[in-house]
């Protein structure tokens, strides 16, 4: 289904800077649920997943690593899970979803994030350790958010971009991504001299005839690149895991599904993955 979608690990500046490089756009149309989702949610959940799929690069051997952006309606949160082997998977709270088209058209993200948003950050080292990292969002954008909430949380200067083009049926035509971050021993300024760069160059990022391999040596004099991850669409779910809803369904409409010998399907919300429960199955939860 992807082509071609991964993680690029560089070392810039004399390697003191780390600077990783996604392309990933076939990985959201391939998790995008429903598709039809307002191009502002696209925007958000867009950036949310590019930045969690940066942080791949970061992730030690088997690591893995929740994000969580909640907005200020609680209900309001968007999810990315990902892991050292590449695996990506993300969704919108329903209640995010279901915000009509009518108001998303006539609001910003900035509305949205509200005074009150937050960023939630799990990471799984392994042997049963988890570090868990929660800070505000002063910027309500998530991408600069997300800077702030490394320069509190790990205490490093970190900068998330993020580039996502449209094409006029509000599909995803073009999605990559950047982060940097400075390694110990770096001069703190360097960071500003990076966001210059990266402000001058948008256009080679923007521009799809160039391969995501050509973009760093196209973008900085000195840099090199170190490794590349593959990165994938790996939602977990399956027929068992979604028993327990149909479980949870109204006895007499299991009932009723039987009597007239008609499968039920079940949508997993995360990927949208369709399930068939077929009436004999369905038979042995009456
Ligand atoms: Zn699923």
């Amino acid at each position: 289904m992807q082509n071609g979608n991964f993680v690029l690990q560089t070392l810039a500046y004399n390697h003191q800077v780390r600077i990783l490089f996604v392309e990933n756009t076939e990985l959201l149309n391939d998790m995008c649920h429903p598709p039809s989702m307002h191009k502002l949610l696209k925007t958000a959940w867009g950036q949310t997943i590019t930045s969690a799929c940066l942080i791949i690069g970061t992730l030690k051997y088997n690591q893995r690593l929740s994000l969580k952006i909640k907005f200020s309606n609680a209900r309001h949160k968007i999810f990315a899970d990902v892991d050292s082997m590449g695996n990506v998977r993300g969704y919108l709270s329903d209640e995010l979803v279901h915000i009509t088209p009518d108001q998303l058209n006539h609001i910003h993200l900035k509305q949205i994030v509200g005074d009150k948003g937050s960023i939630h950050i799990t990471k799984d080292l392994g042997m049963n350790s988890l570090f868990t990292g929660i800070t505000d969002m002063p910027y309500r954008n998530i991408i600069d958010d997300l800077s702030h909430y490394y320069q509190q949380s790990e205490q490093t200067s970190t900068d998330f971009y993020s580039y996502i083009q449209f094409n006029e049926n509000e599909e995803i035509v073009l999605s990559r991504g950047i982060m940097v971050q400075l390694l110990p021993g770096c001069p703190p300024h360097r960071i500003q001299q990076i966001k210059k760069e990266l402000r001058t160059h948008q256009y080679i990022l923007a521009d799809k005839s160039n391969g995501l391999m050509e973009i760093p040596g196209k973008i900085f004099k000195d840099i090199e690149i170190v490794g590349s991850i593959p990165i994938q669409h790996f939602c977990g779910c399956s027929k068992e895991v979604l028993y327990p809803i149909l479980h949870s369904l109204e006895k007499k409409d299991l009932k009723y599904a039987v009597m007239k010998a008609e499968p039920i399907e079940l949508v997993c919300h995360i990927c949208g993955s369709k399930y068939d429960f077929e009436p004999h199955e369905i038979a042995g939860l009456l």
